[in-house]
């Protein structure tokens, strides 16, 4: 698969020019910087500024910008408050040793970015204007990337409906923005496994929905279940396809994957309603190299239970921008209560996770081309 950045013709120097830069009149003290990406909280901290690019049916994507961060002023009745119309992306970037500050297979959210929005009856933004606003923002706070193990800075690229109509028809009016936020290791104390309920009662996405979309209706939707999951001692909800016969697709926001005691690995086979994980995708590849067998194919609630029980599979991880991978200890639905590998993490699991952010953190060679250099 080729991407639209491939057949790039502008560099990427050109396409970050494109963006006005208009630098924050009250940025973070150098202190209050450093002190806030020492002890990074995931989501809670933003850097000084933000980057945007605004659209109307009449004029397509227009003012390219990097502004200071701040609230955004909003009419009570835009679309999106209403109707939910409305997606996301999430990438990182990452500081090298020399100083040098890449991304992870950018293209591929710029792809999935524009296949959500589609399906959401929201402008396409081109893989261009994607990564440069991405770009343009990573240069502007480039001070606030934290350096040192697995840390990072979350990128969270969002668009949504800003026309003040409630009518029910898609926006004429839509903006586009991308906010960065500093991270720290994803398990702090080391990596601990997850304890997964899979929910009969509630679906995050149903075969025709938007399930495929990265569109925070559908996190909505797995709200409700992941507190009554919570609640019951579960980290996380596993959600099932819904047919008569019921399958697992993923958890809320993450991929997941099965080692089998022959070696293979399975994963749910994309269904339409399964979120497409860079990280999914990425996995795959790299087990395959390994020579390892990996299966894409619908997996039963039925054939899960069977191989939990009978010790078939051995480990289970679930895998995300975020978390990277996330080994799964504990697997319950109601009816079935499984502890997988005693709970502890498993050997292919970790060690995916180490290549994998080698590959990120430039430790790795990336035999793939997978990093883009942002600055
Ligand atoms: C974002 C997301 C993932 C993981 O995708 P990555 O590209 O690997 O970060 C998995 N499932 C859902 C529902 C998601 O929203």
């Amino acid at each position: 698969m080729s991407s639209t950045l491939d057949k790039n013709t502008r560099s990427l120097d050109e396409l970050v020019a494109d963006f006005d830069v208009v630098t924050s009149d009250s940025p973070a003290s150098v202190a209050d910087r450093e002190a806030l990406k020492a002890k990074p909280k995931f989501g809670t901290v933003f850097t000084d500024h933000m980057s945007r690019v605004s659209w109307t049916a009449a004029d397509g994507w227009t003012n390219r910008r990097v502004e200071k961060y701040g609230p955004l002023l909003m009419d009570p009745a835009a679309a999106v408050l209403h109707y939910g119309q409305e997606v996301f992306e999430g990438l990182k970037a990452y500081k090298h040793a020399d100083g040098s500050v890449w991304s992870f297979r950018p293209e591929q959210n710029a792809m999935r970015y524009a296949r959500s929005a589609h399906r959401l009856a929201l402008p396409e933004l081109s893989a261009d204007d994607f990564l440069a606003s991405v770009a343009a923002l990573v240069r502007t706070d480039i001070d606030w990337i934290p350096t040192g193990d697995e840390a990072s800075l979350y990128l969270r690229p969002f668009m949504f409906a800003s026309e003040a109509f409630l009518g029910v028809r898609p926006s004429l009016e839509v903006e586009h923005l991308v906010i960065a936020s500093p991270v720290g290791p994803y398990f702090a104390g080391g990596v601990k496994p997850v304890s997964i309920w899979i929910s009969q009662e509630f679906a995050r996405a149903g075969k025709g929905g938007t399930g495929e979309a990265k569109c925070g209706g559908n996190y909505a939707a797995s709200l409700l279940p992941q507190r009554e999951a919570a609640k019951d001692g579960f980290d996380q909800v596993c959600f099932l396809d819904g047919a008569p016969e019921p399958a697992i697709e993923e958890l809320g926001g993450m991929n997941v994957f099965f080692v089998h005691s022959d070696g293979s690995v399975v994963t749910p086979k994309l269904s339409g309603s399964i979120l497409q994980g860079v990280t999914r995708m990425s996995i795959i590849q790299l087990l395959v190299d390994r020579g390892i067998e990996v299966h894409e194919r619908r997996v039963t609630l039925a054939d899960l239970r069977t191989d939990l029980e009978s010790g078939q599979i051995v480990e289970a991880f679930a895998c995300g921008t975020a978390a990277v991978v996330t080994p799964i200890g504990r697997l319950a639905d109601g009816t079935f209560d499984v502890t997988i590998n005693n709970g502890e993490p498993g050997a292919l699991t970790m060690d995916v996770r180490a290549e994998l952010t080698d590959i990120q953190n430039g430790r790795r060679e990336d035999r793939h081309g997978w990093m883009t250099r942002l600055a």
